[in-house]
Protein backbone atom coordinates (compact mmCIF):
# COMPACT_ATOMS: atom_id res chain seq x y z
CA UNK A 1 0.00 0.00 0.00
CA UNK A 2 1.48 3.29 -0.88
CA UNK A 3 2.31 6.22 2.00
CA UNK A 4 -0.23 8.98 2.10
CA UNK A 5 1.03 12.79 1.83
CA UNK A 6 1.92 13.68 5.69
CA UNK A 7 -1.65 15.60 7.13
CA UNK A 8 -1.24 18.87 9.25
CA UNK A 9 -3.21 18.75 12.14
CA UNK A 10 -5.43 15.60 12.99
CA UNK A 11 -6.11 13.18 10.39
CA UNK A 12 -9.68 13.55 8.21
CA UNK A 13 -12.74 12.16 9.43
CA UNK A 14 -13.50 9.35 7.31
CA UNK A 15 -17.07 9.54 7.34
CA UNK A 16 -16.87 12.87 6.35
CA UNK A 17 -14.72 12.39 2.86
CA UNK A 18 -16.62 13.78 0.08
CA UNK A 19 -16.83 10.97 -2.89
CA UNK A 20 -14.06 12.90 -4.92
CA UNK A 21 -11.95 13.03 -1.66
CA UNK A 22 -12.25 9.12 -1.23
CA UNK A 23 -11.58 8.83 -4.89
CA UNK A 24 -8.29 10.72 -4.48
CA UNK A 25 -7.53 8.50 -1.20
CA UNK A 26 -8.34 5.20 -3.16
CA UNK A 27 -6.18 6.60 -6.37
CA UNK A 28 -3.18 7.58 -3.92
CA UNK A 29 -3.59 4.13 -1.87
CA UNK A 30 -2.75 2.24 -5.25
CA UNK A 31 -5.98 0.71 -5.49
CA UNK A 32 -8.76 -0.04 -8.36
CA UNK A 33 -11.07 3.43 -8.81
CA UNK A 34 -14.21 1.28 -7.93
CA UNK A 35 -13.18 0.85 -4.25
CA UNK A 36 -13.91 4.57 -3.51
CA UNK A 37 -17.75 3.87 -4.44
CA UNK A 38 -17.61 0.94 -2.62
CA UNK A 39 -16.19 1.82 0.88
CA UNK A 40 -18.79 5.34 0.14
CA UNK A 41 -21.46 2.59 0.02
CA UNK A 42 -20.64 0.82 3.39
CA UNK A 43 -20.21 4.20 4.87
CA UNK A 44 -23.37 6.09 3.66
CA UNK A 45 -25.47 3.52 2.32
CA UNK A 46 -25.37 0.74 5.06
CA UNK A 47 -24.33 3.08 7.35
CA UNK A 48 -21.30 0.55 9.06
CA UNK A 49 -19.81 0.72 12.56
CA UNK A 50 -17.09 -0.91 12.04
CA UNK A 51 -14.54 -1.26 8.80
CA UNK A 52 -14.45 -4.77 9.73
CA UNK A 53 -18.16 -5.21 7.78
CA UNK A 54 -16.72 -3.81 4.59
CA UNK A 55 -16.32 -7.28 3.75
CA UNK A 56 -15.49 -7.17 -0.39
CA UNK A 57 -13.09 -4.41 0.78
CA UNK A 58 -9.10 -6.53 1.00
CA UNK A 59 -8.15 -6.01 5.09
CA UNK A 60 -4.97 -4.64 3.52
CA UNK A 61 -7.06 -1.34 2.03
CA UNK A 62 -9.12 -1.22 5.50
CA UNK A 63 -6.21 -1.24 7.70
CA UNK A 64 -4.69 1.71 5.47
CA UNK A 65 -8.40 3.85 5.86
CA UNK A 66 -8.18 3.15 9.61
CA UNK A 67 -4.60 4.41 10.19
CA UNK A 68 -4.61 7.21 7.68
CA UNK A 69 -8.62 8.70 9.22
CA UNK A 70 -10.50 9.50 11.99
CA UNK A 71 -13.04 6.68 12.29
CA UNK A 72 -14.57 6.64 15.75
CA UNK A 73 -18.32 7.00 15.47
CA UNK A 74 -20.82 8.44 17.56
CA UNK A 75 -21.54 5.87 20.50
CA UNK A 76 -24.94 5.86 21.35
CA UNK A 77 -25.41 6.58 25.10
CA UNK A 78 -29.02 6.39 25.93
CA UNK A 79 -32.51 5.93 24.02
CA UNK A 80 -35.40 7.36 25.85
CA UNK A 81 -38.96 6.63 24.94
CA UNK A 82 -41.84 9.25 25.14
CA UNK A 83 -45.37 8.44 25.90
CA UNK A 84 -46.30 9.53 21.99
CA UNK A 85 -43.12 7.54 20.85
CA UNK A 86 -41.15 10.22 19.98
CA UNK A 87 -37.11 8.86 21.08
CA UNK A 88 -34.35 10.80 22.05
CA UNK A 89 -31.01 9.55 21.07
CA UNK A 90 -28.06 10.18 23.11
CA UNK A 91 -24.75 10.44 21.64
CA UNK A 92 -20.86 10.59 22.90
CA UNK A 93 -18.94 11.89 20.32
CA UNK A 94 -15.22 10.80 20.37
CA UNK A 95 -14.29 13.04 22.60
CA UNK A 96 -16.67 12.66 24.80
CA UNK A 97 -19.26 15.67 24.35
CA UNK A 98 -22.88 14.64 24.64
CA UNK A 99 -25.12 15.51 21.69
CA UNK A 100 -28.89 14.51 21.05
CA UNK A 101 -31.22 13.55 18.38
CA UNK A 102 -34.62 12.92 18.29
CA UNK A 103 -36.66 10.11 16.20
CA UNK A 104 -40.62 11.29 15.85
CA UNK A 105 -42.98 9.12 13.95
CA UNK A 106 -46.05 10.79 12.58
CA UNK A 107 -49.18 11.33 14.80
CA UNK A 108 -51.37 9.91 12.23
CA UNK A 109 -49.47 6.47 11.75
CA UNK A 110 -51.13 5.51 8.34
CA UNK A 111 -49.21 8.55 6.88
CA UNK A 112 -46.05 6.59 7.82
CA UNK A 113 -43.77 9.72 8.07
CA UNK A 114 -40.93 9.31 10.62
CA UNK A 115 -38.92 12.58 11.29
CA UNK A 116 -35.23 12.66 12.29
CA UNK A 117 -34.16 15.90 14.16
CA UNK A 118 -30.57 16.25 14.31
CA UNK A 119 -27.56 18.33 15.84
CA UNK A 120 -25.15 20.25 14.19
CA UNK A 121 -23.35 21.72 17.57
CA UNK A 122 -22.24 20.50 20.87
CA UNK A 123 -23.73 23.32 22.22
CA UNK A 124 -25.03 26.92 20.76
CA UNK A 125 -23.68 30.30 20.62
CA UNK A 126 -27.01 32.14 19.52
CA UNK A 127 -28.20 32.47 23.26
CA UNK A 128 -32.12 32.82 22.05
CA UNK A 129 -33.79 32.96 25.62
CA UNK A 130 -36.42 30.58 25.52
CA UNK A 131 -33.87 27.79 24.48
CA UNK A 132 -32.67 24.82 26.71
CA UNK A 133 -30.10 24.21 24.37
CA UNK A 134 -28.57 27.41 24.79
CA UNK A 135 -27.91 27.36 28.29
CA UNK A 136 -24.78 25.13 27.64
CA UNK A 137 -22.97 27.63 25.77
CA UNK A 138 -20.63 26.69 22.42
CA UNK A 139 -18.40 23.66 22.86
CA UNK A 140 -17.80 23.18 19.27
CA UNK A 141 -18.84 22.40 15.96
CA UNK A 142 -20.19 18.62 14.72
CA UNK A 143 -17.95 17.37 11.54
CA UNK A 144 -19.96 16.49 9.13
CA UNK A 145 -19.25 12.91 9.84
CA UNK A 146 -20.82 13.35 13.22
CA UNK A 147 -23.97 14.69 12.04
CA UNK A 148 -24.78 12.18 9.05
CA UNK A 149 -23.38 9.43 11.79
CA UNK A 150 -26.53 10.32 13.80
CA UNK A 151 -29.07 9.77 10.76
CA UNK A 152 -26.85 5.97 10.23
CA UNK A 153 -27.72 5.33 13.91
CA UNK A 154 -31.21 6.15 14.24
CA UNK A 155 -31.83 4.41 10.86
CA UNK A 156 -30.69 1.17 12.62
CA UNK A 157 -32.48 1.61 15.74
CA UNK A 158 -35.46 2.65 13.92
CA UNK A 159 -35.32 0.11 11.78
CA UNK A 160 -35.91 2.16 8.53
CA UNK A 161 -34.61 5.09 7.11
CA UNK A 162 -36.43 8.47 8.35
CA UNK A 163 -38.52 10.05 6.22
CA UNK A 164 -37.34 13.39 6.59
CA UNK A 165 -34.20 15.35 8.03
CA UNK A 166 -34.33 18.43 10.30
CA UNK A 167 -31.90 19.84 11.39
CA UNK A 168 -33.38 21.61 14.61
CA UNK A 169 -31.59 19.92 17.31
CA UNK A 170 -28.76 21.10 18.98
CA UNK A 171 -27.15 24.07 17.49
CA UNK A 172 -27.14 26.36 14.70
CA UNK A 173 -26.39 24.93 11.54
CA UNK A 174 -25.62 28.24 9.42
CA UNK A 175 -23.42 28.96 12.13
CA UNK A 176 -21.37 25.32 11.42
CA UNK A 177 -22.34 25.81 7.38
CA UNK A 178 -18.87 23.91 6.12
CA UNK A 179 -19.88 20.96 7.99
CA UNK A 180 -23.43 21.50 7.18
CA UNK A 181 -22.77 21.82 3.81
CA UNK A 182 -21.05 18.73 3.48
CA UNK A 183 -23.26 16.56 5.20
CA UNK A 184 -25.97 17.57 2.59
CA UNK A 185 -23.94 16.19 -0.13
CA UNK A 186 -22.71 13.20 1.79
CA UNK A 187 -26.71 12.26 2.58
CA UNK A 188 -27.74 13.61 -0.98
CA UNK A 189 -25.36 11.27 -2.80
CA UNK A 190 -26.61 8.39 -5.63
CA UNK A 191 -23.94 6.32 -3.86
CA UNK A 192 -24.78 6.67 -0.06
CA UNK A 193 -28.17 7.36 1.11
CA UNK A 194 -29.63 9.43 -1.49
CA UNK A 195 -31.87 11.49 0.35
CA UNK A 196 -33.67 13.99 -1.38
CA UNK A 197 -32.86 17.73 -0.69
CA UNK A 198 -36.95 18.14 -0.67
CA UNK A 199 -37.05 16.40 2.03
CA UNK A 200 -34.26 17.55 4.30
CA UNK A 201 -34.79 20.92 6.47
CA UNK A 202 -32.29 23.32 7.77
CA UNK A 203 -33.89 25.49 10.09
CA UNK A 204 -32.09 28.79 11.15
CA UNK A 205 -31.90 31.47 13.83
CA UNK A 206 -31.66 33.85 11.11
CA UNK A 207 -27.85 34.57 9.85
CA UNK A 208 -28.34 36.08 6.63
CA UNK A 209 -25.15 34.95 5.27
CA UNK A 210 -25.48 32.06 6.09
CA UNK A 211 -29.07 31.53 4.40
CA UNK A 212 -27.44 33.44 1.15
CA UNK A 213 -24.56 30.39 1.28
CA UNK A 214 -27.12 27.81 1.57
CA UNK A 215 -29.67 29.13 -1.36
CA UNK A 216 -26.62 28.96 -3.56
CA UNK A 217 -26.18 25.21 -3.18
CA UNK A 218 -27.34 23.62 -6.02
CA UNK A 219 -30.07 21.85 -5.10
CA UNK A 220 -30.59 23.46 -1.89
CA UNK A 221 -32.71 21.74 1.51
CA UNK A 222 -35.82 23.38 2.72
CA UNK A 223 -35.10 26.14 4.82
CA UNK A 224 -37.05 27.26 8.24
CA UNK A 225 -36.62 30.08 10.12
CA UNK A 226 -37.02 30.70 13.66
CA UNK A 227 -38.98 33.90 13.70
CA UNK A 228 -40.33 34.51 17.08
CA UNK A 229 -41.19 37.57 17.07
CA UNK A 230 -43.12 40.55 15.02
CA UNK A 231 -40.79 43.81 16.11
CA UNK A 232 -36.96 44.38 16.37
CA UNK A 233 -37.52 45.60 19.85
CA UNK A 234 -39.18 42.20 20.87
CA UNK A 235 -36.88 39.95 18.69
CA UNK A 236 -33.82 41.69 20.10
CA UNK A 237 -34.80 40.51 23.98
CA UNK A 238 -35.30 37.27 22.75
CA UNK A 239 -32.83 36.25 20.45
CA UNK A 240 -29.55 38.43 20.43
CA UNK A 241 -29.38 37.18 16.46
CA UNK A 242 -31.22 40.33 15.67
CA UNK A 243 -29.41 42.69 16.96
CA UNK A 244 -26.65 41.85 13.68
CA UNK A 245 -29.25 41.13 11.27
CA UNK A 246 -32.72 42.68 12.36
CA UNK A 247 -36.32 41.64 10.75
CA UNK A 248 -36.04 43.26 8.13
CA UNK A 249 -33.20 41.98 6.65
CA UNK A 250 -33.89 38.44 7.33
CA UNK A 251 -36.91 38.44 5.94
CA UNK A 252 -35.48 39.89 2.55
CA UNK A 253 -32.80 36.93 2.29
CA UNK A 254 -35.78 34.26 3.20
CA UNK A 255 -37.89 36.20 -0.03
CA UNK A 256 -34.44 35.86 -2.21
CA UNK A 257 -34.16 32.03 -0.92
CA UNK A 258 -34.29 29.91 -3.96
CA UNK A 259 -37.40 27.71 -4.03
CA UNK A 260 -38.63 24.92 -6.45
CA UNK A 261 -42.07 24.65 -7.81
CA UNK A 262 -44.48 24.19 -4.45
CA UNK A 263 -42.09 25.02 -2.06
CA UNK A 264 -42.33 27.28 0.84
CA UNK A 265 -39.85 28.85 3.46
CA UNK A 266 -41.01 27.60 6.92
CA UNK A 267 -41.33 30.27 10.03
CA UNK A 268 -41.19 29.00 13.18
CA UNK A 269 -43.10 30.92 16.15
CA UNK A 270 -42.65 29.89 19.44
CA UNK A 271 -45.27 31.54 21.72
CA UNK A 272 -44.32 33.04 24.60
CA UNK A 273 -47.20 34.15 27.21
CA UNK A 274 -47.25 38.10 27.01
CA UNK A 275 -44.06 38.65 25.16
CA UNK A 276 -45.20 37.86 21.31
CA UNK A 277 -48.83 36.54 21.43
CA UNK A 278 -50.73 39.62 21.57
CA UNK A 279 -53.62 40.27 18.71
CA UNK A 280 -51.18 43.02 17.08
CA UNK A 281 -48.34 40.55 16.72
CA UNK A 282 -51.06 38.06 15.32
CA UNK A 283 -52.06 40.94 12.43
CA UNK A 284 -48.62 41.97 11.99
CA UNK A 285 -46.99 38.87 11.06
CA UNK A 286 -48.82 37.63 8.26
CA UNK A 287 -48.01 41.54 6.99
CA UNK A 288 -44.45 40.71 7.38
CA UNK A 289 -44.06 37.90 5.26
CA UNK A 290 -46.47 39.10 2.50
CA UNK A 291 -44.85 38.41 -0.71
CA UNK A 292 -42.57 35.29 0.64
CA UNK A 293 -44.06 31.69 0.03
CA UNK A 294 -44.35 30.54 3.65
CA UNK A 295 -46.06 28.67 6.02
CA UNK A 296 -46.25 29.27 10.04
CA UNK A 297 -45.72 26.66 12.76
CA UNK A 298 -46.79 28.23 15.86
CA UNK A 299 -45.01 26.19 18.49
CA UNK A 300 -46.39 26.99 22.35
CA UNK A 301 -42.98 27.39 24.56
CA UNK A 302 -42.11 23.75 25.48
CA UNK A 303 -41.01 24.56 29.41
CA UNK A 304 -37.62 23.80 31.03
CA UNK A 305 -35.69 24.99 34.31
CA UNK A 306 -34.84 28.18 34.39
CA UNK A 307 -35.95 31.20 31.96
CA UNK A 308 -39.36 33.25 33.11
CA UNK A 309 -41.30 32.30 30.27
CA UNK A 310 -44.56 30.59 30.40
CA UNK A 311 -47.05 28.63 27.53
CA UNK A 312 -49.78 31.13 26.53
CA UNK A 313 -53.23 29.48 27.07
CA UNK A 314 -54.95 27.31 24.58
CA UNK A 315 -57.26 29.84 23.90
CA UNK A 316 -55.04 32.23 23.38
CA UNK A 317 -52.72 29.99 20.82
CA UNK A 318 -56.33 29.47 19.32
CA UNK A 319 -57.10 32.85 18.68
CA UNK A 320 -53.59 33.45 17.50
CA UNK A 321 -53.55 31.16 14.74
CA UNK A 322 -57.21 31.88 14.06
CA UNK A 323 -56.06 36.20 13.48
CA UNK A 324 -53.27 34.85 11.51
CA UNK A 325 -55.38 32.57 9.24
CA UNK A 326 -57.88 35.04 8.54
CA UNK A 327 -55.26 36.40 6.40
CA UNK A 328 -55.14 33.64 4.14
CA UNK A 329 -51.41 32.55 5.50
CA UNK A 330 -50.94 29.02 5.77
CA UNK A 331 -50.62 28.15 9.82
CA UNK A 332 -50.52 25.59 11.69
CA UNK A 333 -50.01 24.77 15.75
CA UNK A 334 -47.10 22.18 16.30
CA UNK A 335 -48.29 19.56 19.07
CA UNK A 336 -45.47 19.15 21.49
CA UNK A 337 -43.88 15.93 20.61
CA UNK A 338 -41.82 14.11 23.16
CA UNK A 339 -42.01 17.16 25.59
CA UNK A 340 -41.97 14.23 28.99
CA UNK A 341 -38.77 13.19 27.85
CA UNK A 342 -37.28 16.87 26.89
CA UNK A 343 -37.24 15.81 23.00
CA UNK A 344 -40.03 18.95 21.92
CA UNK A 345 -38.77 22.03 20.25
CA UNK A 346 -35.86 24.04 22.41
CA UNK A 347 -35.93 21.80 25.37
CA UNK A 348 -32.44 19.27 23.90
CA UNK A 349 -29.62 19.92 26.51
CA UNK A 350 -28.11 16.87 26.71
CA UNK A 351 -28.70 16.51 30.35
CA UNK A 352 -27.08 14.58 33.21
CA UNK A 353 -23.77 14.70 30.80
CA UNK A 354 -22.85 18.23 30.45
CA UNK A 355 -22.23 20.63 32.93
CA UNK A 356 -24.43 23.73 32.61
CA UNK A 357 -21.76 26.83 32.35
CA UNK A 358 -22.63 30.87 31.36
CA UNK A 359 -22.47 31.48 27.92
CA UNK A 360 -19.39 33.05 26.08
CA UNK A 361 -19.78 35.46 23.16
CA UNK A 362 -18.68 33.32 19.82
CA UNK A 363 -18.09 35.67 16.73
CA UNK A 364 -20.49 34.27 13.33
S1 LIG B 1 -32.99 28.06 19.25
FE1 LIG B 1 -31.41 27.13 17.92
S2 LIG B 1 -30.03 28.83 17.47
FE2 LIG B 1 -31.23 29.50 19.26
S3 LIG B 1 -29.98 28.88 21.04
FE3 LIG B 1 -31.39 27.17 20.61
S4 LIG B 1 -30.21 25.79 19.30
FE4 LIG B 1 -29.17 27.77 19.25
Amino acid sequence: MTALALHVGPPPELRGLLPDELVGWVARAGAPAYRAEQIFRWLHGHGVESLEAMTNVPTALRDALEREHRTRPLALDTVQTAADGTRKLRFRTGDGHAIESVLIPDEDAERDKLTLCISSQVGCALDCGFCATATLGFTRHLLAGEIVEQVYRATALAGRRPTNLVFMGMGEPLHNFDNVARALTLLEHPWGATFSPRRITVSTSGLVSGIEKLGALSPAPNLAISLNATTDEVRDRIMPVNKRWPIAALLKAAGQFPLSHGRRVTFEYVLLAGVNDSDADADRLPRLLRGIPAKVNLIPWNGFEGPAYARPSAERIRTFQERVRATGMAVYIRTPRGDDIDAACGQLAARDLVTLRPWQPTTI
